[in-house]
């Protein structure tokens, strides 16, 4: 009584093998099926770049090489084209690398405030450009100190205010919070531009995923940014959660340590610098 006869030991044993191998297989198919969807993925953006800079080697090849107008016009569109492929497959390697976990972070202390303003600046720069009339609204008592690889999180401030910038409309508004909770500082990046429906909030994070294919066409993203944002957040034991209302805008938070000053050593380097 209470102990299992041998025969249903064995048929024990073997029912529990033949779950792990079952297990087994599914997580090989899965592994086959994402690679399949990559490759396919990866196809069809590079294919994009690709065609368009062929149309225009090909057809100035084919006589609007003689038009010095169009000739122009047409290399600056094809150097265009290429720019956007080197995009895509630098973000394409970031990815993998941080999936692999190859990619090395560096990690210093840093000024939250002064990164951000930089990307303002940048971003403020490219909306001009793109005659895009975009209101920047930065809001911070103070500036905090955190600990993080500065040039990484440069890139997720970025990735997160130009899409702030870019799924928004003309004279659309992008305001970014500093606030401190404890011993972390929260960083939220609000836009008054498209939304996004609540069905799409949970996979925009995955590579390529875009809520509308035709219109962010347009707009020239790799699909790749929020993913890589994603992973740098998760390389400092952090989190990005969104919320969005289709028609009103989205928040976009993470937060990050915040490393305390001695006051002296902030002076010390507004004097410095
Ligand atoms: P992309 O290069 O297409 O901008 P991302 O990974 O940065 O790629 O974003 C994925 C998708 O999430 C975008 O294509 C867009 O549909 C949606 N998205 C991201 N940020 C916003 C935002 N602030 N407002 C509305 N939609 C957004």
């Amino acid at each position: 009584k209470g102990s299992l006869s041998p025969l249903r030991k064995i048929n024990k044993v073997i029912n529990s093998y033949a779950i792990a191998r079952q297990k087994e297989i599914d997580t090989l198919q899965k592994n086959a099926e994402f690679r399949r969807e990559f490759i396919a993925d990866i196809s069809h953006e590079l294919k994009t770049p690709i065609f368009a800079t062929q149309g225009y080697i090909h057809t100035l090849l084919d006589g609007a090489i003689d038009d010095k107008q169009v000739r122009m016009r047409f290399l600056k569109r094809a150097a265009k084209s290429l720019d956007s492929l080197d995009i895509l497959v630098q973000d394409l390697l970031t990815l993998n690398q941080m999936e692999s976990g190859v990619i090395r972070f560096s990690f210093s202390e840093f000024n939250l405030k002064e990164l951000i303003d930089e990307v303002i600046e940048e971003l403020e720069h490219k909306a001009s450009k793109r005659d895009m009339h975009i209101k920047f609204d930065f809001e911070a008592d103070k500036s905090y100190w955190t600990n993080g690889d500065r040039q990484k999180i440069y890139r997720v401030c970025q990735n997160l205010i130009f899409n702030a910038m870019k799924y928004n409309h003309n004279g659309g508004e992008v305001t970014i919070t500093m606030s401190t909770h404890k011993n972390s500082i929260q960083v939220d990046v609000k836009d008054n531009g498209h939304g996004i429906p609540p069905e799409d909030l949970k996979r925009i994070f995955e590579r390529f995923y875009r809520v509308e294919k035709s219109r962010n066409k347009k707009e020239g993203g790799t699909g790749l940014g929020l993913a890589i944002v994603k992973h740098i957040l998760e390389g400092h034991k952090s989190k990005i959660s969104v919320s969005s209302t289709v028609g009103k805008g989205s928040i976009f938070s993470f937060s990050l340590p915040m490393v305390k000053r001695d006051p002296s050593e902030e002076k010390l380097k507004v004097v410095s610098s």
